[in-house]
């Protein structure tokens, strides 16, 4: 069997062993997600506040939402450990929403990318699509795809070549279905589209300063830029 698929089968099992008997992480949390990591480089109460108070949607996330599952409506379904293994043997692959695992210095992180592209029997894409008005990514964005890259190097995989693309799609617009894997592949400079080479090291400090918080070492820390507390669903109870 591939190392990588290996290690990532001994995750799995791992992390089910973990979801059984109860996690050690903060909230009893067997694992710590991708998208939870990106979202305390937005704001680190805010995560913690959807842990102790609970999840509120507003409309603008739930129309998110659903243009998203458009976007990836059409992933085939099957088994994540045949499409790695498939992927490993060198077929070419586009891989929706597969979900990830491995560990890191004994903390589970996981994580679903939008799209993962494999050539050559090793990973050549991470693809993150996020519906904003904005026309450059956040620091957070680029977080969350390095936070996927990692993964895949943690693996064992050859990342030689990985690249990761974010596509910023404006709320209200069409996304290009047909254009997208052009897009990622080839970087066209178009605008919203952004293909990146992974920074490896400063990926590793944003993941250490995130998992300290999961692991209990220090305490949540309120977002810096302040304008985002003003349309913060948490804000009576943070500020109040
Ligand atoms: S009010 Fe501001 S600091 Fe508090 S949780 Fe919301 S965004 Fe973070």
């Amino acid at each position: 069997m591939f190392a990588p698929l290996s290690r990532y089968l001994q995750a799995l099992s791992e992390l089910s062993r973990l979801r059984r008997e109860g996690g050690n992480l903060r909230f009893g949390l067997p694992s710590v997600s991708a998208s939870d990591i990106a979202s305390q480089f937005y704001c680190e109460r805010k995560v913690e506040f959807r842990y102790t108070v609970g999840r509120v949607r507003t409309p603008e996330m739930v129309e998110g939402e659903n243009r998203h599952a458009k976007l990836v409506e059409k992933a085939i379904q099957k088994p994540p450990e045949q499409i790695l293994r498939e992927a490993l043997e060198g077929k070419p692959v586009w891989a929706s929403e597969l979900f990830l695992a491995s560990r890191f210095g004994g903390v589970l992180v996981t994580g679903k990318p939008d799209a993962l592209v494999f050539q050559g029997g090793r990973p050549v894409r991470v693809v993150e699509y996020k519906f904003t008005g904005s026309r450059i990514p956040a620091h957070y964005h680029h977080v969350q795809a390095r936070i996927y890259c990692l993964i895949l190097r943690s693996l064992g995989m050859d990342t030689s070549d990985l690249r990761y693309a974010i596509l910023l799609l404006p709320p209200s617009s069409v996304p290009p279905f047909d254009r997208i894997s052009e897009l990622v592949m080839q970087g066209t400079g178009e605008e919203g589209v952004f293909l990146c080479e992974p920074d490896w090291e400063r990926g590793r400090r944003e993941l250490a300063w995130a998992l300290a918080y999961w692991r209990g070492r220090r305490e949540a820390q309120p977002t810096a830029t302040r304008s985002r507390c003003g349309f913060c669903e948490y804000r009576e109870r943070c500020l109040g």
